[in-house]
């Protein structure tokens, strides 16, 4: 089985790792509130997908 021939250096692996760092998120605003959001997904804000209400928000019932 191949083996590498040397160690990597620590400078060769830093040099890999400076490119995996992770991007900021793409965000779209919700075309219903306007809210900023991940865009195929179901809105936090308001629950619409596609101007349909697909998960109704939860509503606090005060006693
Ligand atoms: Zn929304």
């Amino acid at each position: 089985m191949p083996v590498p021939k040397r160690k990597k250096s620590k400078s060769k692996s830093r040099m890999r790792r400076a490119h995996e760092a992770i991007g900021a998120p793409n965000l779209r605003p919700c075309p219903k509130c306007g809210v900023y959001t991940m865009p195929h997904r179901v809105c936090p804000e308001c629950g619409y997908y596609k101007n349909e209400l697909v998960v109704e928000k939860k509503v606090k019932i005060s006693d």
